[in-house]
């Protein structure tokens, strides 16, 4: 699939308050600086449809964009920023599990992940929690370039296997970099199956 058009629709603070289209929806999360912002514009091919935080933690809302005219890509605020009051991180959870939990058009939760660490308690945390709630979601590893291809590879199975010994089911995974735009076709051709066979 090639992205032709993306274009910034809106940020909500509720649910009820997004858009109501029927156009199925991608949202993308993950630990604050994790590189989502860049993994959404490099796969819109645009350099600042998502303004590159320079500060980690910035994205307070559910920010839509309109992918082709098809589709959306939801860009969720970062998780587990500490510079935040504890009262702003509930305020953030609850409107977070509030959209994923309640949105019908829901298609699927790219769950980002920096390539760099060995699993990251709060990201399996996160991952397990989307699990409890019987969402759908992929594994986006993230920053391949920086990890290399052999710690990228050790860290995927190290958080395959810790999803193992609780049981769960081995997500879809992609391994990408914004840098050198790994993971794109694979990504976008994901989407575009998901899409067609909605
Ligand atoms: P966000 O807070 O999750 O939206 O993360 P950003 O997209 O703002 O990225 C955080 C930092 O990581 C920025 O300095 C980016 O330039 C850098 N970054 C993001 N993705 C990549 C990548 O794939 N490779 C490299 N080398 N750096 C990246």
């Amino acid at each position: 699939m090639i992205v032709r058009t993306a274009t910034f629709i809106g940020s909500y603070v509720e649910e009820k308050k997004c858009p109501a289209n029927a156009f199925a929806e991608f949202a993308f999360i993950g630990r604050s600086n994790v590189g989502k912002s860049s993994l959404i514009n490099m796969l819109c091919n645009r350099k600042d449809l998502v303004k590159i935080s320079r500060s980690p933690g910035k994205t307070q809302t559910l920010n839509f964009f309109l992918i082709n005219n098809q589709f959306f890509f939801v860009d969720l605020p970062g998780y587990g920023y500490a510079k935040v009051s504890r009262e702003m991180r509930k305020k953030w959870e609850l409107m977070i599990e509030e959209y994923l939990t309640s949105r019908k058009t829901l298609q699927l939760i790219f769950a980002l992940i920096d390539a760099r660490h060995e699993p990251q308690k709060i990201d399996l945390e996160f991952v397990n929690q989307l699990t409890g709630w019987e969402l759908p979601f992929a594994l986006v590893f993230t920053k391949c370039d920086k990890a290399g291809k052999s710690q990228t590879w050790e860290h995927v199975h190290q958080f395959h296997d810790m999803l193992r010994s609780r049981k769960e089911a081995i997500p879809e995974t992609f391994i990408t970099s914004a840098d050198t735009r790994a993971g794109k076709e694979e990504m976008l051709g994901f989407i575009e199956h998901l899409i067609e066979n909605k």
